[in-house]
């Protein structure tokens, strides 16, 4: 062998979909030579056509006579690459004569198949390795154009395999012989050599492949007999990832694993490396690379002898389409021959299962009938039991065997999510655990484990319900904060859901905020509440909120049963906490029940701390007197604005065309909205009442309660003239007018206009501010005071993030 440094290079067919494919090729192997080096390049067939090629021995099999047509398109679809390819002509030419030449042999071959309706493997194999013939030399010509150094070997000429159904044996003597004597012919005049993935030599010399996914194997068969310094695989995602990205979008590129964890990855199914491409590079020690085509500045995975990792666990992984087995007799109990003659191996258990391929079923079943005919007979073995649809979950990670209380998270993960496990195994290496589930839990049960193991605890699920100003408000602020949150705090709010009366934007992962309105305008989901709420809180997030930012009477009937299923509430919504007393216990029941959070500090003051300041002055054993105050923006820009310059009616009429009022402003001045905020507070510590127990002097003159919101505001000017006399009367005492809810420890509640003197603290208020007073045993000459604006979308919406973030810290997130 030439005395030489090789690297080896592995392009699979997602990396040669078509000619830009094979310039991006060229590209990276450009950057990656070194003059001292040689580079052999395993290359795929172009993505699909291993696919399309078995398919057409299929259809010829079955007689379907549209197979020639199929053909015509797969050759077409070669020779549109050759011509994108630009090459100089004589070479076009040559490559497109061979193309004819290689269609034809396949037609004449599909049509034997399809007049005898034989389809031995001999023939599929055959007709399946063209892909790579193909692909081969279109790189080494492409790669010719561009250095003339480069030539392709066909690696049936070297490779020699045996193949006893899918197990591979590599004659490794006949195959270097043959390498070596082929290097010594060519190598010398190319520094960079093509070689076909995929397809091999039987020792008679008749065509065969590696199987499915083969190129990878030979990738690492040919760096073996190259003894090249490093393998690298390249394909279109960033390296191996930590579970399928198509099923877990939450995947993770995992940087280092150990051979035996590859491997065991791709025993399992993680398609990204084949299982056998590791034996050939672990018996020399050669390091594997996995990395991305299209993003060849990434680092990629290493795989190696022995990575330095502080991951216990690496990956998860599921095979599909499984059946399950189970044994069971009484009478095998103590009688080991039973295990031994199915596994070869001992076991005393009364019932044996295990897993096989879904399409190998009707075999399994009989051969065990057959085999087991006399234990049957006796009664020793009672039932064969065949349970379909499975499929396998396995978790791999050499740390395990040294780590305590994986299984136990793995299995916890699972339960959480309302998985059912049908069988658990953990492999003799003790590197992997897996689980037999059923097939349609397969994705869920994959989340569940990778969330489990791989997002922080602080990993939130939003799902805001509510786009008007509240809510809008709210998401802007949050658009503008959640990355910081993210990098600088860990704190990962996902906002997966946004809806409105009439649509929903739903996001597997997390929507992108920027420019939320008019994403949401787009989207074509009708609002459904019961599908976005499934929606939101998905079993594999391990924490999910609803952030209910409307006025609602409905969706608060719906908290219990959001706790009860394991959801948070955030609300500025005061409905679910005002109505009826027994409602109100049902609801903070389900709280306490279900172990979760519902955070309403907004409900009274808007984002001004007025709930958590009470909780905080019950908690610290402090006993309340009495809580009092300015609870309504609205009435606290009025009776501010009422200096007797002008009428109560005009500054009435203004504050609601400047929309500082409901759209019905007796809302406001029937003092309901202040009694709703008091029966709160009360019930916080502890009273038990309803509306009807609250003493609520209405604003609002009887004769104006019927009429429609304008002839409200005209009929009010009759009233002017009262209450400008009230007014001067209050102001000749030095007092102002304040509209006041107090609550008291012995039950009595109450909202009503009282005076004040005007160096009382409520009497010194500008615009829309809220003031509370707490009065307790301990503040008792001077109560604690809480002021600052009460009211706006802005601080209410401040006020449902703050509730937001602290529902992260209750989870555990570091503030
Ligand atoms: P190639 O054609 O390059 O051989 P494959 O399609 O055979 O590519 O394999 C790459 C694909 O494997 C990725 O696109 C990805 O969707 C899938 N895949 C499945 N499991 C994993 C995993 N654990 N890590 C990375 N990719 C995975
Ligand atoms: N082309 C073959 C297949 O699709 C081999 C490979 O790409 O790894 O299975
Ligand atoms: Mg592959």
């Amino acid at each position: 062998m030439l005395d030489v440094k090789w690297i080896v290079h592995k392009f699979g067919g997602t990396s040669v979909a078509d000619a830009g494919g094979y310039r991006t090729v060229a590209r990276i192997l450009a950057g990656q030579h070194r003059t001292d080096e040689y580079t052999a390049v395993v290359v795929s067939a172009m993505s699909g056509v291993t696919d399309a090629l078995i398919e057409l021995v299929e259809i010829a099999k079955t007689r379907d006579d549209s197979f020639p047509a199929k053909l015509e398109a797969l050759k077409q679809r070669h020779l549109d690459t050759l011509t994108e390819l630009g090459l100089e002509q004589a070479r076009e030419l040559e490559l497109a004569a061979i193309l004819g030449a290689d269609f034809r042999d396949i037609s004449e071959v599909l049509k034997g198949v399809s007049i005898s309706r034989i389809a031995s493997e001999q023939i599929k194999e055959f007709v399946s390795g063209h892909g790579e013939i193909w692909s081969a030399q279109f790189l080494a010509a492409h790669l010719s154009s561009v250095d003339s150094r480069a030539t392709w070997l066909d690696a049936r000429q070297v490779l020699t395999v045996d193949s006893e159904g899918s197990q591979i044996k590599v004659d490794w003597i006949r195959s270097q012989t043959k390498l070596d004597q082929w290097l010594v012919e060519h190598a010398p005049l190319a520094e960079t050599v093509v070689i076909t993935g995929y397809i091999a030599s039987t020792q008679d010399g008749i065509a065969t492949t590696l199987k499915r996914n083969g190129s990878d194997f030979s990738a690492s068969i040919f760096a073996a007999l190259l003894d090249a310094e490093s393998i690298t695989i390249w394909t279109d995602v960033d390296g191996v990832l930590s579970a399928d990205p198509r099923r877990v979008p939450d995947a993770i590129v995992i940087p280092d694993l150990s051979y035996q964890e590859a491997s065991e990855l791709a025993y399992f199914g993680a398609k990204v490396i084949h299982p056998n491409t590791m034996f050939p590079a672990i018996t020399r020690g050669i390091p594997i690379w996995i990395r991305n085509t299209f993003k060849p500045d990434a680092r990629g995975t290493a795989i190696s002898a022995k990575p330095k990792s502080e991951m216990p666990i690496k990956g998860f992984a599921t095979v599909d389409e499984m059946t399950l087995i189970n044994v069971e007799g009484t009478g095998m109990s103590g009688v080991p021959g039973v295990s031994h003659k199915l596994f070869g191996q001992a076991s005393s258990e009364h019932s044996i299962c295990f897993a096989v391929p879904a399409r190998q079923t009707d075999l399994t079943k009989t051969t065990l009938e057959d085999a087991f005919e006399a234990e049957i007979r006796r009664g020793a073995i009672q039932t064969i039991e065949v349970v379909d649809n499975c499929c396998i979950l396995a978790m791999v990670g050499d740390g395990m065997i040294e780590r305590t209380g994986i299984a136990g998270k793995f299995f916890h993960a699972l339960g959480k999510a309302g998985v059912n496990v049908r069988a658990i195994a953990q492999g003799s290496s003790e590197r992997n655990i897996s689980a037999v589930i059923e097939q349609h839990e397969s994705t869920k049960a994959l989340r569940a484990v990778h969330s489990a193991f791989y997002l922080s605890p602080q990993t939130i699920s939003v799902g805001v319900i509510g786009t008007g100003l509240i809510g809008g408000a709210f998401l802007n602020q949050l658009a503008e904060r959640i990355h910081l949150l993210k990098t600088e705090r860990g704190i990962d709010l996902r906002v997966r859901g946004i809806m409105n009366t009439r649509r929903m934007l739903l996001h597997d992962r997390h929507l992108d905020l920027e420019g939320w309105p008019d994403r949401l305008e787009a989207c074509d989901a009708e609002a459904d509440l019961a599908r976005f709420v499934e929606h939101i809180h998905p079993g594999h997030l391990p924490h999910a909120v609803i952030v209910d930012a409307t006025a609602s009477a409905e969706l608060p009937r719906q908290y219990e049963s959001w706790l009860k299923s394991g959801l948070n509430i955030v609300t500025p919504n005061k409905k679910g906490n005002a109505g009826p007393f027994n409602e109100y216990q049902k609801l903070h029941d389900a709280v306490r029940e279900s172990g979760r959070y519902f955070l309403y500090e907004t409900n009274v003051g808007a984002g001004l701390p007025i709930i958590h300041t009470l909780r905080n002055l019950l908690d610290t054993g402090d006993t309340i007197i009495r809580i009092e105050g300015i609870l309504s923006g609205t009435l606290s820009y009025l009776f501010n604005s009422l200096d007797g310059t002008k009428p109560f009616s005009e500054i009435v009429r203004a504050a609601h065309q400047q929309g500082f009022t409901e759209p019905d402003p007796r809302d406001d001045l029937s003092g309901m909205d202040v009694a709703r905020k008091l029966i709160i507070l009360a019930r916080e510590i502890g009273l038990e009442i309803d509306l009807e127990d609250v003493r609520v002097e209405s604003l609002v003159p009887e004769n104006l309660r019927g009429s429609s919101p304008e002839d409200f505001l005209d009929g009010l000017v009759d009233h002017d003239q009262a209450i400008s006399e009230l007014v001067r009367e209050t102001q000749a005492r030095q007092h102002v007018l304040r509209y006041v809810g107090a609550v008291e420890a012995n039950g009595n509640v109450s909202a009503c206009l009282r005076s004040f003197p005007a160096d009382h603290v409520f009497a010194n208020l500008t615009g829309g501010d809220n003031i509370v007073s707490f009065q307790t045993a301990r503040y008792n000459s001077q109560p604690m005071i809480v002021r600052g604006p009460g009211a706006g979308p802005e601080v209410t919406a401040a006020g449902v993030f703050s509730d937001l973030l602290r529902l992260a810290s209750l989870l555990g997130a570091p503030l």
